[in-house]
């Protein structure tokens, strides 16, 4: 999946082959060592408790400052970062510099609460995550209940046993663990139940349906009803519209990230509370 992602992406730069080729060996080139060339961002976007408009936390996401290309998405990079096996040297970075961040807030008492990082596959699958998530709360005396870590249900469901055993030890460290994108992937219910999580977070396609598409909206109302029974906390994603708040609250979800609260920004800019939450800002709707 990652390598279909990374040749869409891809393409995207280079409308014609041969270019292409050139692009991408260029593109890989520059992608390597980008994060010892110090060329790499983490942009933070609010997530949001729906019934007051405070902040719950923020999430992580990295951004590629191209010298040339300007700044880059993740969509563009991480796939094929995780190609060329870089990825773990980037996933590295963004997890120290996330942590370093939270520090930093944390020090000008800026009530932040937690950090979501994005894992990829490597990190899941090789020893190093557990070791890496405790030196890092160590060097910037961190409590582990500060951090989140975000998987996918892919990358759960590509080593099930492995991920269970990492996700764990990191779950008795008090580190937080979510599924990210979820509904959109192909994870077993019967590893989902096994697995130390806290919080389901649901995916932008069916937020997109609120409104459009009935099938859409059932499929939030399970997801909420899976939270609920499983006592996992469900966090909608992609909220660009009072009527899906107000959806999503009349469903029981409690959470939200989303550009109506915010777009992701650079750590000076983050917002880190709404005087007016969106959900009471206008009068509600008549219908
Ligand atoms: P994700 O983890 O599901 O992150 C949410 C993505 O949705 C972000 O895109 C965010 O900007 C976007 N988004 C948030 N709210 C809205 C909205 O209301 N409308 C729309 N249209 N989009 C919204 P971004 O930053 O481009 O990241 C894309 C993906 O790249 C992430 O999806 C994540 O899978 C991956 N990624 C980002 N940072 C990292 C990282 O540090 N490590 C790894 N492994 N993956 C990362
Ligand atoms: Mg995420
Ligand atoms: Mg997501
Ligand atoms: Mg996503």
């Amino acid at each position: 999946e990652a390598k279909t992602q990374g040749r869409n992406a891809y393409e995207f730069f280079a409308p014609s082959l041969s270019e292409g080729v050139m692009d991408r060996l260029k593109m890989e080139s520059a992608l390597r060592g980008a994060a010892a060339r110090n060329e790499l961002r983490v942009h933070y976007q609010p997530q949001v408790r729906l019934r007051d408009g405070s902040l719950l936390g923020v999430e992580a996401l990295v951004r590629w400052e191209h010298p040339t290309l300007g700044l880059v998405s993740p969509g563009h990079f991480i796939p094929l970062a995780e190609e060329m096996g870089v990825i773990g040297e980037i996933s590295a970075w963004v997890l120290h510099e996330a942590c370093r961040q939270m520090r930093a807030w944390r020090d000008e008492a800026r009530e932040v609460g937690c950090v979501a990082v994005n894992l990829s596959v490597q990190q899941l699958e090789r020893d190093m995550l557990v070791g890496m998530v405790r030196d890092c709360l160590e060097e910037f005396d961190l409590p582990a209940q500060c951090l989140e870590l975000e998987v996918t249900e892919s990358l759960i469901m590509r080593a099930p046993e492995k991920a269970q055993l990492v996700l764990q030890k990191l779950k008795v460290m008090g580190v937080k663990i979510s599924v990210d994108d979820f509904g959109t992937g192909y994870s077993s219910l019967s590893y989902l139940k096994r697995l130390p999580l806290d919080r389901l977070k649901i995916d932008r396609s069916f937020v997109q349906d609120i409104g459009l598409d009935a099938n859409g909206e059932a499929i939030i109302r399970a997801i909420i009803g899976l939270g609920r029974s499983l006592g996992l906390e469900t966090l909608a994603e992609g909220v660009e519209q009072q009527d899906q708040v107000r959806f999503l609250l009349k469903e029981g979800c409690d959470l939200a990230q989303g550009f109506l609260f915010s777009r992701p920004v650079p750590p000076n800019q983050l917002v880190f509370h709404w005087d007016c939450p969106p959900i009471t800002s206008d009068a509600p709707s008549s219908r």
